[in-house]
């Protein structure tokens, strides 16, 4: 039996980086075991350990096969910690928030090749969830539960959720719940045209009840940086899902009334430019989700720190950007309705 970890050197330059980042507080959640062998889940703090602080979440690897996201967080902590040796408007913000980080949710399905955990359940669909609308036999995609030899198993209700889902929700839950302002970046990538930020729901057309404050966000980064390159729209425009963890932990925390603000925010990865340059990718299953040149790989991975630093800033900030009056809110509803939910009156679509 070769060892999971030898093909998994993300962990291993995760591991190394831990002890090397000052004041950061570093947890395992815990152990995704497969053939005898377990891989930690880690998790990495940074900030005040009040857990009302506002908080940004950066989360990667739910998907195995999508390891361009772990490492694209894995460059982001490298740049952390040499920032944290003199950035003094670095030490100024954690004071004040906390920076989050668990890059690799599914490690033994990483190292395994798999979308999966080895178990062969997609993290993504595995939360208790139902979409609205019934899915027809070919749309295996939104989640379905035959077999877990196909794509996008969500497990059996009676299993409940998977140990690495159930880390991540624990987290969420004790971190972020009670948090004046709490931004997930949970960062995927597949074939799309164009870098996606979505949120939820996954399950509905409908709107969810933080509207307005999401449209509020879209518009503070498209103001702040002027033709960025992501499209910000709500997941289900696109597609609907069972099982999004997402949107099962935003629903958990309104259904607690933990009294925070949770905005939880996929950052889906466009890998099409990644094998237009290059087609002989698409022989290789991997490079359906990854870019495999590497100077391809260096500039995804600066691309989206822009972006990093933006969602630091505008937690820190969030009473300076966020709606505080019920006209405000309503203004931003109105218009959110319009460019996302088609139109006034007509809701869910
Ligand atoms: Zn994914």
């Amino acid at each position: 039996m070769t060892s999971l970890r030898a093909s998994l050197p993300e962990l291993a330059e995760l591991e190394a980086l831990l002890p090397e980042l000052p004041g950061a507080r570093t947890r395992t959640l815990a152990l995704a075991r497969h053939a005898g062998q377990a891989l930690p889940i880690h998790a990495i703090a940074l900030g005040p350990a009040d857990v009302t602080s506002p908080a940004l979440l950066f989360v990667a690897g739910v998907h195995g096969l999508e390891r361009v996201g772990t490492q694209v967080l894995l460059s982001y902590l490298r740049s952390l910690r040499a920032a944290l040796g003199w950035d003094e408007l670095l030490d100024q913000l954690l004071r004040r928030m906390r920076l989050l980080f668990v890059p690799l949710v599914n490690p033994a399905g990483m190292a395994l090749g798999l979308r999966s955990n080895p178990r062969g359940v997609d993290l993504m669909r595995n939360s208790p969830v139902r979409a609205d609308e019934r899915s027809r036999w070919y749309e295996l995609h939104r989640g379905q539960r035959l077999s877990p030899y196909l794509p996008w198993y969500q497990g059996t209700p009676e299993s409940g959720m998977e140990v690495e889902s159930r880390a991540l929700a624990e987290l969420v839950q004790t971190e972020l719940f009670a948090s004046r302002c709490a931004i997930v970046v949970d960062v995927h990538s597949g074939f799309l045209a164009g870098d996606r930020i979505w949120f939820p729901y996954a399950r509905s057309r409908a709107p969810l009840a933080h509207t307005p404050e999401l449209f509020a966000l879209a518009e503070l980064l498209a103001h702040t940086h002027e033709g960025h390159v992501y499209t910000f729209e709500p997941q289900a425009i696109n597609y609907t899902t069972h099982g999004d963890l997402w949107d099962y932990l935003y629903d958990f925390a309104r259904e607690r009334g933990a009294g925070g603000l949770l905005l939880p925010l996929t950052l889906e990865l466009s890998s099409y430019p990644w094998y237009r340059k290059n087609p002989r990718q698409l022989v290789h299953r991997l490079g359906l989700f990854h870019p495999m040149k590497p100077h391809r790989l260096a500039r995804v991975q600066r691309r989206h720190k822009t972006l990093f630093d933006f969602l630091a800033r505008a937690v820190f900030s969030h009473e300076r950007w966020l709606p505080q009056s019920a006209a405000q809110r309503h203004e931003l509803e109105r218009r959110a309705r319009e460019r996302w939910f088609g139109g006034v009156g007509q809701g869910a679509r």
